[in-house]
């Protein structure tokens, strides 16, 4: 579990970026992070991934403050997918992913066959086996974005943060990739937590919902309760519509 306590943190000193943001993100749960560009979203995974540090509060990872943890602690038990990360180098993707194990393989040793068979199994289930042995230099930004994925799954992680997973992928690879994170959640009982901007990606795949605004939680809780027409017109300015889906649910749609 992931608990976000009274939290404010600012870059500079006089520019406060989240104003106490408390939050908890259980596990065998997929949360996702929601709110308009600049609202805090990213620094807040920054925060929990012990990337800074808060200026008020207290983050815990399973009881222990993230700060207390050491890196290679904290990377067995947190896994974290950027927004963008660039490579210069002519890894290929099977390197690249291999380096998910890194908290797992000893100094001066070698991969263990449980270390490679996580590699592959992440590669299979990120569908990037295909090209395992491209450089990564040569992908396509979509390409990439799964292997970051990939190289997280590898680290076999309790707790995921994926940081726009999906903004490069095309729809197939868009709910395979949520789909995944999901039985993630169900069936290894994982705490993960996803910044989305497609907002009935949220509503269909996350099990809760924060919404993020101007550094400060605007509304918690179910996708219904939070992704509603008033959220985007208070909240985006977007006029929007609920619509019913077969099977009884219903889409937020904007008014386009
Ligand atoms: P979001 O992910 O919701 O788009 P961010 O957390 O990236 O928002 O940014 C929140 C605010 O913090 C923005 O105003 C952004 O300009 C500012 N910011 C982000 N990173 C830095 C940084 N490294 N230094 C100073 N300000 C930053």
């Amino acid at each position: 579990m992931i608990e976000i306590q009274h939290v404010s943190f600012g870059y500079a000193e006089d520019v406060t970026i989240l104003k106490d943001v408390s939050a908890r993100f259980l596990p065998g749960r997929v949360a996702g992070v929601i709110g308009p560009n600049g609202s805090g979203k990213t620094t807040l995974f920054r925060l929990i991934a012990g990337l800074e540090t808060p200026d008020a509060g207290t983050i815990t990872l399973n009881g222990a403050p993230i700060r207390s943890l050491p890196p290679k602690a904290l990377a067995r038990q947190l896994a974290v997918v950027p927004q963008s990360a660039h490579m210069d180098f002519d890894f290929t993707v099977r390197d690249i992913v291999m380096m998910g194990r890194h908290a797992h393989i000893p100094r001066f040793h070698h991969p263990g066959t449980h270390d490679v068979e996580a590699c592959e199994h992440a590669m299979r289930e990120t569908g990037v086996s295909a090209f395992a042995d491209k450089f990564v230099t040569g992908l396509s930004g979509g390409e990439w974005q799964r292997v970051l994925i990939a190289r997280a799954l590898c680290q076999e992680a309790g707790a995921l943060l994926l940081d726009e997973p999906v903004s490069n992928l095309d729809l197939q690879y868009q709910l395979s990739t949520l789909r995944l994170m999901r039985a993630l959640a169900r069936e290894k009982n994982a705490c993960v937590v996803c910044i989305l901007h497609t907002l009935n990606l949220a509503a269909h795949y996350c099990d809760d919902v924060l919404l993020l605004w101007h550094g400060a939680v605007y509304k918690s809780g179910t996708p219904e309760e939070v992704i509603t027409p008033a959220t985007l017109r208070e909240v985006y300015g977007v006029e929007a519509t609920a619509c019913p889906l077969p099977g009884g649910k219903t889409e937020v749609v904007p008014l386009y």
